[in-house]
């Protein structure tokens, strides 16, 4: 995708009409990650076009489903080289950003990314599980794109919603998950509140946004420990 296809199907199909100091700072941040990427592995996404349509592009279909202007703050479970949190935070800036990777380099690569662009994102460099312990019930909205099985997500991201927010899952496809999921959607006190199949533009790949709204407090089992978690989704 060329940024003048990003600038139009940003427009046409998610309804945003990026700022030139947008595009500035996306082009900042395309170019620092193709750099960084040479020493550290980031991501296997490393041709521009691609950033632009994969990765810049993917993470704004989120306001398919949402209106971002409304929330106050975002936790991205395994935000990787920042995606879907960053782009979200220059689109919506007075959006409160937590970033949480258990990958050390790629919180380093977020906090200098964070400095160059001159955005305010908290970062978190731990496992979901752990820290949750502490900061339950404290976000509005959780997004995660390509980090678990939709079971084991929810697990993960359930317990940092207030009751009443949403967890926002990017998917390619949910069916065999969502039938894997059942138990812990109820256990964990959440419900399926929409599932948004659509094709990403120009390679017309499968994409599926699935969002899910934490109904009642989350029992305080929850979250287990990864092995546990993992020990339950054998
Ligand atoms: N969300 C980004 C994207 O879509 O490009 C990154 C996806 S990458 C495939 C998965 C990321 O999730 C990795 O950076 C990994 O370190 C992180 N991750 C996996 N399990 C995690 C956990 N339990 N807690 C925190 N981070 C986790």
């Amino acid at each position: 995708m060329t940024e003048e296809e990003f600038i139009n199907l940003t427009k046409n199909n998610l309804g945003l009409i990026v700022t030139q100091e947008q595009l500035d700072l996306l082009n900042t941040y395309c170019e620092y990650l193709i750099d960084y990427n040479k020493k550290v592995n980031l991501t296997a996404i490393k041709d521009k076009k691609d950033i632009y349509l994969k990765h810049f592009y993917d993470s704004l279909t989120i306001v398919k489903v949402l209106d971002l202007n409304k929330v106050k703050r975002l936790l991205d479970i395994g935000t990787g080289a920042g995606f879907p949190g960053v782009v979200l935070k220059i689109f919506f800036p007075n959006l409160d950003v937590t970033l949480l990777d258990s990958n050390n380099k790629k919180i380093t690569f977020l906090s200098k990314l964070a400095l160059k662009l001159g955005i305010k994102v908290n970062l978190v460099n731990e496992r979901a599980e752990v820290y949750a312990k502490k900061h339950l019930e404290e976000f509005d909205v959780v997004s995660s794109r390509a980090v678990a099985e939709l079971p084991i997500l929810i697990e993960l991201a359930i317990p940092y919603l207030k009751i009443g927010g949403i967890f926002i899952a990017l998917k390619s496809d949910v069916t065999a998950e969502l039938a894997i999921s059942q138990n812990i959607i109820k256990n964990i006190k959440c419900q399926v509140e929409r599932i948004y199949n659509f094709e990403l533009p120009i390679i017309n790949h499968q994409r599926t946004i699935l969002v899910i709204r934490k109904v009642r407090k989350t029992p305080h089992r929850y979250p287990r420990t990864y092995s546990e978690i993992l020990k339950s989704n054998k």
